[in-house]
């Protein structure tokens, strides 16, 4: 049995993942289960999965988390030491990182450096602190499985002994604000951009999908994933979402991954690699597809991807810049307080007035996201 740490359980990635623990009883034992803010979901799956240990990290949240408890053997425990302590206390063979944003990276960290195999869905970290992550994991040897669907595409499409990996190509859906033009997308409301074509994802990413800064971030996490340089990254619209993602080799060979937008698929190859195991999720039909179309991403209307193309160029904590800020608005303009293409322009303002530094430390990353954080809420509030 395979024990598993699911952090983010009660987020759209983790609850999917307890899906595929569904589908293999007796393959997968939940030992440890986090959440952030939601207590009750955390504790409906508590009672159905009895972990050793669950954990909330808002303060609120784990008050009533353990008055509640009602899971003897199971402990309760509080905030991102909790989660640290759950993991220096409870043996697991795989974590899964499926928690949003950078509040990733501790946990992220302390599952390399113990060895322990990481699921790992959280974008954000590989790109806030991705030489970080990288250097833990050489250390340590532990497999960084990749959960985002095309990372986990192109994973699937490289061929260990290659010599001659040229480019990875990368699918974006474009969104739903794809055909709009400029003028149209200074009047975007948050419902409108909550809507996504062709994916049911949590919120965070949902916006970052319709602003093509998740595209962008998938640019970084696909750098530090595969160590394929940016330049060598292509983004290619592909509103079908059919192809996640292909690689192209130096003999002219392209490779794709296609499959049905249902991310239970790549959750279940991260955690039966390297094994593929049979699914009933819902077949890919062909004939019901018609076309497959290709477009080259608009950086004049979607500035974030030209912005995190920057980030990456200049290394160092740019791209950690470019996350922070973008996790200030992101939550800014859902709550109504930053409008669609203001986004981008505090990004870039945040990513101009942040200090720069070529080789961060841990410390450094840490410092970095609370100045850029902090800068971008002022220009927002003014
Ligand atoms: P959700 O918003 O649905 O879930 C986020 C999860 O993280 C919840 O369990 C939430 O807890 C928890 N969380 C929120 N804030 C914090 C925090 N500060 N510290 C610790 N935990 C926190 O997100 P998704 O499931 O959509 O996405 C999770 C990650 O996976 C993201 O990095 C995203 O980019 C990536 N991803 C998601 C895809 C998708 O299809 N959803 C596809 C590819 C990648 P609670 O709800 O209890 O407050
Ligand atoms: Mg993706």
């Amino acid at each position: 049995m395979k024990r598993l740490a699911i952090l983010g359980a009660t987020g759209s990635i983790g609850t999917q993942t307890l899906q595929v623990v569904d589908a293999f009883p007796g393959e997968f034992e939940v030992t440890i289960l986090a959440g952030h803010s939601n207590w009750q979901l955390l504790l409906q799956q508590a009672e159905k999965y009895h972990p050793q240990c669950m954990i909330v990290t808002e303060p609120a949240a784990y008050e009533k988390l353990k008055q509640e408890n009602r899971n003897p053997g199971c402990t309760v425990l509080c905030g991102m030491q909790g989660v640290l302590q759950a993991l220096d206390t409870y043996p697991v063979d795989m974590l899964v990182g499926a928690m949003s944003g950078a509040a990733g990276i501790e946990p992220t960290l302390k599952a390399l450096e113990m060895g322990i195999d990481l699921a790992l869905a959280n974008k954000e970290t590989l790109v806030a602190g991705g030489d970080l992550v990288r250097k833990a994991q050489q250390k340590s040897g532990a497999k960084i499985l990749p959960v985002d669907s095309e990372h986990s595409a192109i994973f699937q499409c490289i061929e260990p002994d290659s010599k001659c990996l040229n480019k990875i190509l990368l699918t974006a859906s474009g969104g739903p604000f794809r055909t709009w033009d400029k003028e149209a997308l200074y009047q975007v409301t948050p419902a409108q951009a909550l809507k996504h074509p062709n994916w049911s994802m949590g919120q965070k990413i949902t916006i970052d999908s319709a602003t093509l800064m998740n595209k962008g971030l998938e640019v970084i996490e696909a750098n530090w994933l595969f160590g394929v340089d940016y330049d060598n990254i292509q983004v290619l619209v592909h509103p079908q979402s059919i192809i996640h993602s292909m690689v192209e080799y130096g003999d002219g060979t392209v490779l794709a991954h296609l499959g049905k937008a249902d991310m239970r698929i790549p959750i279940q190859y991260a955690l039966t690699y390297p094994e593929r195991w049979q699914s009933d999720v819902p077949r890919l039909d062909l004939f019901a597809t018609h076309q497959l179309t290709f477009e080259e991403p608009d950086l004049q209307r979607f500035p974030n991807l030209r912005l995190a193309y920057e980030a990456i160029a200049k290394g160092g904590n740019m791209p950690c810049i470019l996350n922070a800020a973008n996790e200030v608005v992101n939550l800014a303009f859902r709550e109504g307080k930053c409008g669609f293409l203001q986004m981008s322009e505090v990004i870039a303002e945040t990513m101009a007035k942040t200090s720069f530094i070529l080789e961060p430390t841990y410390e450094d990353y840490v410092q970095t996201d609370r100045l850029a954080r902090q800068i971008a809420k002022e220009r927002i509030n003014n």
